[in-house]
């Protein structure tokens, strides 16, 4: 009997993808095959994303899509919550789940493609234990908790997943530890708010290898350094308690780089957002651990536009930026998700001006990543080896997380392989990318 075939579409943010690959692990396990087209799979599970408008009919768009091509269909994901919203449009999807019910999405899957039977499946074994990759196999995302304690005005992650939740420390180090033993050289540690972790189960002591270790970010952040992999911290918020991470940043423990999505810098601004710690003192923050921690770089994410926000206050955004001379910035011009509570906040900003701030901010930000990134030049930095072609190699430096920062080219070097850290000497720069030749 041949196994049963699943075709699989991933949707959203990295979240999203830990969820994929767990359920992909489980379903490899068991013996199914993962196929990349339609025509071959007995059925297509897509994993959706609901964060933003735009996200949720990218996912209605998929569903249609698995559903023309392939007929028999199981949804998952952030906007399995809203199983009606998607049944009306789409009333013969097999079974919809929401985020993270991978036992729901398993039982799914068996109860309309069968898994082969034990004795049919010799296989089993050759399951690589730290499961089924959709990244490239040097880094992998490490999910440490679920769901968010904050409610921020502009975001339904709460309402989709609910309060925080940590998973368990031994928990986290073992699938870390698996991670690393299969050649992943870069972790990335994300979660709803990383800073958070553990806070629901009161730092609860938990034991990882027979030794205690309490649930706690600042002990996460040291085990995981003694792996030997570059360890990365997203979605960090600025609490005091962060200032304990950047020794580990100074001693070359954990990657110097913080994650830091403050959306905002007007007190105000930040108060009708509803942001957490946003009563603390930014930049003196960001000075200090600078101080400590000299290469320390700052990513951060903005919202402009958002209801209410005066020219002044736009303005007060742009000095900050030039205050904080932060390393990377993303930065979207605000819009109503379904949901939010922010949408019936009055003094919604007009398109146009939204668009003009977003310019403006992005003019004020290209010019500082570009004096940022020039100053790079003739340093030698490590660097990650991700692609390597005919033309030469792509990697990034400590500065730079997948898919979402910088890259530094290497021209006409081919004798490098993907997952390799090599030293490299900066020769060229431009406000996103660097240039440079292995020493
Ligand atoms: S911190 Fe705010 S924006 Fe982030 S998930 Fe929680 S509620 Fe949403």
């Amino acid at each position: 009997m041949s196994e049963p075939k699943v075709g699989f579409i991933s949707l959203g943010c990295p979240k999203a993808l830990v969820d994929s690959e767990r359920i992909l692990t489980q379903l490899r396990t068991e013996g199914y095959q993962i196929t990349p087209t339609y025509e071959d799979a007995d059925l297509v599970v897509v994993n959706t994303c609901g964060f933003i408008d735009a996200a949720k009919a990218e996912s209605l768009e998929a569903i249609g899509e698995a559903l023309r091509e392939n007929g028999r269909v199981i949804v998952t994901g952030c906007m399995g919550g809203q199983e009606a919203q998607i049944r009306a449009i789409h009333p013969q999807v097999l079974d919809v789940s929401g985020p993270h019910q991978y036992e729901a999405v398993v039982n799914a899957v068996h109860t309309y493609a069968p898994p082969p039977k034990k004795e049919a499946n010799p296989f089993v074994d050759l399951v690589p234990p730290q499961g089924i990759k959709l990244t490239p196999k040097h880094y992998a995302y490490l999910k440490i908790s679920e769901g968010c304690n904050h409610r921020c005005r502009f975001c339904i992650i709460p309402s989709l997943r609910g309060d925080l939740v940590s998973r368990p420390i031994g928990e986290v180090m073992d699938e870390a530890q698996r991670l690393v033993d299969a050649g992943v050289q870069e972790l990335l540690v994300i979660s709803q708010d990383t800073s958070a972790y553990g806070v629901d189960t009161k730092y609860r002591t938990g034991f990882w290898q027979g030794q205690p270790i309490k649930t706690r970010m600042l002990e996460l952040a040291q085990a995981l350094g003694d792996l030997g992999a570059w360890v990365r911290l997203h979605y960090v918020y600025p609490y005091p308690h962060v200032d304990q991470v950047i020794p580990l940043m100074a001693e070359g423990k954990i990657l110097p780089y913080l994650d830091i999505p403050f959306q905002h810098a007007h007190p105000d601004v930040l108060q009708a957002m509803k942001r957490p710690a946003a009563s603390e003192k930014t930049l003196e923050r960001i000075h200090t651990w600078r101080q400590m921690c000299p290469d320390l770089t700052l990513r951060s994410t903005f919202i402009v536009g958002y209801p209410g926000e005066t020219e002044a206050q736009f303005e007060y955004l742009l000095d900050f930026l030039q205050e904080a001379q932060l390393d990377r910035v993303g930065c979207f011009a605000y819009s109503p998700v379904e949901g939010a509570a922010a949408n019936a906040l009055p003094d919604q900003i007009p398109e146009e001006i939204k668009q003009e701030r977003l310019e403006r901010f992005m003019q004020t930000q290209a010019q500082i990543s570009a004096e940022k990134l020039a100053a790079k030049i003739g340093r030698e930095l490590e660097v990650l080896i991700d692609d390597v072609g005919d033309d030469g190699a792509v990697g990034r430096t400590a500065a730079d997380a997948p898919e979402i920062d910088g890259l530094i080219y290497l021209l006409d070097d081919t004798q490098v392989q993907p997952g390799q850290r090599v030293k490299v000497k900066v020769t060229e720069a431009d406000e996103y990318d660097l240039w440079g030749q292995r020493v």
